[in-house]
């Protein structure tokens, strides 16, 4: 049966599949019209094929997050037959009621990144994308019963923020995003999880819990009469990594077992029947301008690169604007 699942992971889960964890076939990366996808694998397991793709790269953390070609990664994937994205992540707790090592099923996003792209309809008005719910409560379900079948400790609850990078937050900042209501905090799942609903795909998240977020307290896990040292929690967010390969395999059985039933698949149907985008979602970017599509095409690899020239360019675009109307920015003057 034709793969229909895939996983996109970071540096560790890549690392695992590396060290051959993943019975794997590289397909390597995918052209787009947004530039070039990071290679992708075609996996095999007892029970079908999913496709892995490594956010960062194959040589380490070579792409950081801001300058992930995020939409060419969606648009590559959805171009060979994927309906179902699991995002493997690792996160940050602000709260410190999560322990290090658990895993986390997130329900919600705060977006505080300011840097990416985040929408494929960028030169056309196409209205707005409702973003309730915002994961498929479909494929969360199936994952909150891979994990209970695997007896793991994890929760099925959680506000992801999403922050910029690659500096980490301050102390002040992980206050504020405490009173916002953000639980975790991390990198990597926007635009990613906004990007799958404008290609009408399942997206939901798996996180792990690495470590504390830079809250400025003394604050040391303690855990049965013990405190839990360092090594001891790298140790357990290791090992939380290490049971990715088995959690796959049990997914691919799960979802099997229990078809999903969501509407991530008429997503976009508002738009199509008011008929700004037609029902062909490969027509949908047919009027990107020429220069964005030459550019990618021209580029030997590495979407990303295609992505951090076009997001220089946007920047200093905005600079120059900015320079030559002062009075639309500056009150004052
Ligand atoms: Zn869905």
């Amino acid at each position: 049966m034709k793969a229909t699942t895939a996983c996109i992971g970071g540096t560790a889960a890549y690392d695992l599949l590396r060290e051959g964890a993943f019975l794997a076939k590289r397909l390597g990366p995918q052209n787009t019209p947004f530039g070039h996808s990071q290679p992708i694998h075609l996996c095999n397991s007892r029970y079908g094929e999913f496709f892995f793709l490594s956010r960062h790269g194959e040589t380490g953390f070579n792409v950081t997050p801001s300058f992930v070609n995020y939409r060419a990664n969606i648009y590559a994937l959805k171009e060979l037959g994927v309906r179902a994205i699991v995002s493997w992540s690792e996160t940050r707790a602000i709260c410190h009621n999560y322990k290090i090592g658990e895993y986390v099923i997130v329900d919600d996003v705060i977006d505080e990144t300011h840097l990416r792209p985040n929408t494929f309809f960028e030169h056309r008005g196409l209205g707005v994308v409702r973003q309730w719910p915002v994961f498929c409560p479909s494929l969360q379900r199936a994952l909150t019963t891979t994990l209970t079948e695997e007896r793991c400790e994890y929760s099925d609850h959680g506000t992801y923020v999403c922050i910029e990078g690659p500096r980490r937050e301050t102390a002040a900042e992980a206050r504020k995003f405490a009173s916002y209501g953000a639980h975790l905090l991390g990198t990597t799942l926007v635009p990613e999880v906004f990007l799958a609903k404008e290609l009408q795909l399942c997206y939901a998240s798996i996180c792990y819990v690495a470590s504390y977020a830079e809250t400025g307290s003394d604050f040391r896990p303690f855990e049965n009469g013990r405190t839990l040292e360092y090594p001891a929690q790298v140790e357990r967010a290791r090992a939380a990594v290490e049971r990715l390969p088995r959690l796959l395999e049990r997914l691919m059985d799960v979802l099997q077992r229990t078809p999903g039933v969501c509407h991530c698949e008429s997503s976009m149907q508002h738009h199509i029947a008011s008929g700004q985008i037609s029902w062909d979602w490969r027509t949908w970017f047919d009027d990107i301008p020429d220069l964005p599509r030459r550019r990618a095409d021209n580029w030997a690899d590495g979407g990303y690169e295609y992505d951090y020239e076009y997001f220089l360019d946007r920047m200093r675009r905005q600079y120059d604007y900015q320079r030559d109307e002062p009075d639309l920015f500056d009150s004052q003057a």
